[in-house]
């Protein structure tokens, strides 16, 4: 049995962890409006893209083009923010702002 696999999933967002996904969109968007709302180059961008990929906890379905991080239940758009970070510890990839 994957030990390693079975911890992930305990951690896995469900449909009744709507709420925790709501909370942390509201703080993120929070954190970024006071910050003045800074959006990363396209070099972020792309770094960040390639970690989240290559990541266990990302999640891609090809037929809806939706992407998220199984983590924090965020989409895409939380990597355009400056004041995002992995909500690993540690981070995988950090904020810019
Ligand atoms: S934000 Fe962090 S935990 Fe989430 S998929 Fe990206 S690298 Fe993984």
């Amino acid at each position: 049995m994957d030990t390693n696999n079975n911890e992930n999933n305990k951690d896995e967002l469900k449909p009744d962890d709507l709420g925790t996904v709501a909370k942390n969109f509201i703080g993120a968007m929070s954190s970024w409006q006071k910050a003045g709302r800074p959006i990363v180059t396209k070099t972020v961008w792309n770094e960040r893209l390639a970690i989240c990929r290559g990541c266990e906890w990302w999640q891609e379905i090809a037929k809806t083009q939706i992407a998220r991080c199984r983590k924090c239940g965020c989409s895409t758009a939380k990597l355009l923010l400056g004041t995002s970070v992995c909500p690993l510890n540690p981070p995988k990839w950090s904020n810019t702002h």
